[in-house]
């Protein structure tokens, strides 16, 4: 379980998380909407340990992982990231993309990468692309491959960030199913997302950030059909 108790966050003197709670529990999917600039990707960096919060607190588990000093290489194997750019190394196959973390990091072989790997690329359909190289794979694909990348260090959490926002509209579809398949399977997962219909019809709570705030947060059948901020509704008649 994942909390942030009134996490701060400023870039100079622009103040760009200001004051955030939010509660994930296990297996709940919850979606950060809002307008550029609003925080979300900022937020979703601070989780992950990729930027050190001014104030407040984040528990996983009860434990403060954003106390400075704290060695972040263990936190981020337990919460994955994955961002709209894939960067995956070009001068590696798919296969050893997905292997590099763990093997660094886990201190694993290839050998004993070798089956779970391959069960991770069939689990996603993407078995005959693992000796591929990116150049060889469409953005969908590579985006599914940087799934399974972050997927191979076996998070208890995931965290996607505009996972689909540089993608051809065709190739959207494909890495949505990915996360429809993640979500049935359990697992807890933190987006931010323009794609408004698919929030609608996943997500267990959707949280509407505004100037660095939580202005609203709910259900999507209330934050979409019956918004209680002026503000939501008119991002949302401006998206929606
Ligand atoms: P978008 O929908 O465009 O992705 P966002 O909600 O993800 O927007 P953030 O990227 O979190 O917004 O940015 C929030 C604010 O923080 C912006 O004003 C941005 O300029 C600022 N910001 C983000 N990262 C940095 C940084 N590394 N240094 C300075 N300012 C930053
Ligand atoms: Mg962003």
């Amino acid at each position: 379980k994942l909390d942030l108790r009134s996490v701060t966050k400023s870039f100079g003197d622009n103040m760009v998380c200001r004051g955030i709670d939010l509660s994930v529990t296990e297996g709940e999917m919850v979606c950060l909407i809002g307008a550029s600039g609003s925080g979300k990707s900022t937020l979703l960096r601070c989780i992950n340990l990729l930027e050190p919060i001014d104030d407040g607190a984040i528990l996983l588990d009860g434990v403060d992982i954003s106390e400075p000093g704290l060695n972040p290489q263990p936190i981020r194997a337990r919460i994955g990231i994955v961002f709209q750019s894939f960067n995956l190394f070009p001068h590696m196959t798919a296969a050893e993309n997905v292997m590099l973390a763990p093997r660094r990091v886990l201190g694993k072989s290839r050998e004993s990468l070798a089956d779970p790997v391959r069960a991770l690329f069939e689990r996603f359909d993407l078995a005959h692309r693992m000796d591929h190289y990116p150049d060889q794979l469409s953005g969908g694909q590579q985006q599914r491959v940087a799934i399974i990348r972050a997927l191979a260090m076996s998070p208890e959490i995931m965290l996607f960030d505009e996972i689909t926002s540089a993608l051809d509209p065709e190739l959207v579809g494909d890495v949505l199913d990915v996360l429809r398949k993640l979500r049935a399977e359990g697992m807890t997962m933190i987006l931010a997302t323009h794609e408004m219909a698919f929030a609608r019809e996943l997500a267990d709570k959707i949280c509407f950030l505004d100037a660095g705030r939580i202005l609203e947060e709910g259900p999507p059948e209330t934050v979409f059909a019956n918004p209680r901020e002026a503000r939501t509704r008119a991002f949302l008649k401006r998206v929606l």
